[in-house]
């Protein structure tokens, strides 16, 4: 069984705009997978198809063999998502956002407190458990949004442009961050249009290009051939 595994898939917007083309795509369970492609290639459509964001036009998803279209419940419950845009009540409480989303996922608040300090103490945002969001800086939003991601244990952890506008110092933690989680058993599948990013970080890369999978190669082979 495969993290992910994903046939023929297909998105027209309803603008007319056709974003994927046929995507056939599997990730292995454990593994760290980067989608690499510039600015409107395709990779946000894709994973918001994953998450259930995005409606698909064909194809098929399946995340740890649940299908999408059959099984979605459980297709969430296997993933947490870490989308580019802040998309969190700014007024709520950095503690709150975080026993909110467990709540979502049915889990008990003594529970949810547990690991939101466990979640917070590890991306050093335990300091600021009780400002609303509002108050946070970039970087402290986007370890937020991880943290929130993390709350139910998902066996998937897929995030769009982790590092998008973040400096140096906070992507270098960041990327540890996600290669400690990686080793303790998270399969993850990040986007980025940094090369180095996806070379630091990933053993799996596909590359898209205008809504096309145009390469899918394990990091080492990609490496001997540039
Ligand atoms: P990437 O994440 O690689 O930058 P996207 O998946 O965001 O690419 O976009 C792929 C294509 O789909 C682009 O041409 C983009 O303009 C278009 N697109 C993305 N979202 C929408 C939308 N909600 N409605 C219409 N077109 C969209
Ligand atoms: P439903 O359609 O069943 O109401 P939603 O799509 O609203 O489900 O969301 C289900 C779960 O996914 C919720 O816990 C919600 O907080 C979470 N969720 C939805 N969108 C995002 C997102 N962009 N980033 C992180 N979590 C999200």
């Amino acid at each position: 069984m495969f993290a992910l595994e994903i046939k023929g898939l297909t998105k027209a917007y309803k603008n007319g705009v056709k974003a994927l083309h046929g995507i056939d795509l599997t990730v292995e369970r454990g593994d760290f997978y980067a989608l690499l492609g510039h600015n409107g290639a395709g990779k946000s459509t894709t994973i918001g198809i994953i998450s259930s964001l995005v409606n698909k036009t064909s194809g098929t998803v399946k995340v740890f063999g649940y299908d999408l279209d059959q099984q979605l419940n459980l297709v969430k419950q296997c993933i947490g998502l870490v989308p580019q845009e802040f998309n969190f009540n700014q007024f709520e409480k950095v503690m709150d956002i975080l026993i909110n989303q467990a709540g979502y996922y049915g889990i008990v608040r003594a529970d949810a407190v547990q690991r939101a300090e466990i979640w917070l103490k590890r991306l050093d945002l335990w300091d600021k458990r009780h400002q609303q969001a509002r108050r946070l800086s970039g970087g402290m939003k986007r370890r937020l949004m991880i943290a929130r991601a993390l709350m139910h244990q998902p066996n998937l952890l897929i995030l769009d442009e982790p590092t998008a506008g973040v400096d140096i110092e906070l992507r270098r933690s960041l990327w540890m961050f996600l290669a400690e989680i990686n080793q303790q058993g998270t399969t993850i599948i990040l986007t980025t249009h940094y090369l180095e990013e996806a070379e630091m970080l990933c053993r799996h890369i596909g590359i898209i290009q205008q809504g096309r999978l145009v390469q899918n190669m394990a990091m080492k082979d990609l490496l001997a051939k540039l």
